[in-house]
C-alpha cells in the first residue's frame, strides 16, 4: 500500500486526452482561505481516465482540518465521492500502480440539486484556466434570490431568466467548460435551460 504523501508531489497529473491537472484548490470549509495541494495530505491516483483525490487538509489560516474526496474526469469537472473519504484513500493507496480496469465511477454520483447546497466544498479550482467566452450572450439576466450556497465566496442563484426562457443551476464547472444551450455565469456556474 502507498503512504499518504503531500498532494502536490502527485502533481502534476495527465489524462489519456492530454490534459493535465498541474493544481488542486479547494477554500477551507471554516474560514475560506485558498488550499493548494501542498496543504493536504493524501492520494491522488490517475484511474482510467478520472483523477481520484483522497486528502486531508490542513488550515494554515485557521488551524481546521476536512476531508476532501472527489474524482475529476478528463473534462474537469469536479465529482463528489460516495465513499466515506478514509474507505476511498484506502482503496487508491491498495490499487497496484498498473490497475486499469477499477474504475472509480461505480462510486460516483452525479449530484442531485439539493446537495449542491455543499457545492463549494465539493469544487476544486483548477490551475491555469481560461474560460472560453460562453457563446450564449443574453440582453436581459434576472438571478434568482434563491440561492443554493455560495461558490468561492459568491451566491449560487438557484435559477436564472435569460431573455425569459428559465435556467436551472446545473452545476460548478471550475474550468468554465459549457456544452450546448447552457450557460455560464460568473466565469464557473453552469445553468441549463429547463
Ligand atoms: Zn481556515
Amino acid at each position: 500500500m502507498q503512504p499518504n504523501r503531500r498532494l502536490s508531489d502527485f502533481l502534476p497529473l495527465k489524462f489519456a486526452n492530454g490534459q493535465e491537472i498541474k493544481q488542486f484548490s479547494k477554500p477551507c470549509v471554516s474560514c475560506g482561505t485558498m488550499l493548494h495541494a501542498k496543504d493536504m495530505n493524501g492520494v491522488a491516483r490517475l484511474v482510467e481516465d478520472h483523477i481520484a483525490i483522497a486528502a486531508k487538509a490542513h488550515c494554515h489560516s485557521c488551524g481546521a482540518d476536512f476531508g476532501v474526496a472527489c474524482v475529476i474526469n478528463s473534462q474537469k469537472q469536479v465529482k463528489r465521492v460516495v465513499l466515506p473519504r478514509l474507505l476511498f484513500n484506502w482503496y487508491l493507496r491498495s490499487l497496484p500502480l498498473q490497475e486499469r480496469e477499477t474504475a472509480p465511477q461505480a462510486m460516483v454520483r452525479n449530484l442531485p440539486l439539493p446537495e449542491e447546497r455543499d457545492a463549494r466544498e465539493d469544487a476544486a479550482e483548477l490551475a491555469r484556466m481560461t474560460p472560453p467566452a460562453s457563446s450564449m450572450q443574453p440582453r436581459e439576466i434576472i438571478r434568482a434570490t434563491e440561492t443554493l450556497g455560495r461558490f468561492q465566496e459568491k451566491p449560487i442563484p438557484a435559477w436564472l431568466i435569460l431573455d425569459g426562457t428559465r435556467f436551472e443551476f446545473d452545476r460548478i464547472a471550475p474550468d468554465a467548460r459549457t456544452q450546448e444551450g447552457e450557460y455560464l455565469l460568473d466565469g464557473c456556474l453552469i445553468y441549463r435551460a429547463s
